[in-house]
């Protein structure tokens, strides 16, 4: 019944792993970034957020992404930012509607 369940990095609550976006440190030197793994197939430790912002923001805020995943370096959180960003929209917007994802008065 329920499949296996996951931590969020931002809000810390469990939700079913197909809820939450997986994401890995991906790069080499001094050039890493935080990369969504929305196949689940990148190899490596993985960490998990709900796709929200308001989760990217608290996990941001307490550097949660590089503790999760053992992580000491910098990383760049953009990748995961524009991922988070894209699949929180609202469903059925496109393209020419990306500009405003907060206000949708039909919710
Ligand atoms: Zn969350």
């Amino acid at each position: 019944m329920a499949g296996p369940t996951r931590t969020c990095v931002g809000c810390r609550k469990r939700a079913p792993a197909s809820e939450l976006v997986r994401f890995v440190v991906a790069g080499s030197w001094d050039d890493f970034r935080f990369q969504p793994d929305p196949n689940r197939r990148l190899p490596g430790r993985g960490a998990h957020l709900h796709p929200d912002p308001a989760c990217f923001a608290q996990a941001e805020r307490r550097r949660a992404f590089g503790r999760a995943l053992r992580f000491t370096g910098v990383a760049d959180t953009g990748p995961l930012a524009e991922h988070i960003r894209s699949v929180s929209m609202p469903r059925g917007t496109t393209d020419d509607q990306a500009a405003r994802p907060d206000h949708d008065p039909a919710r």
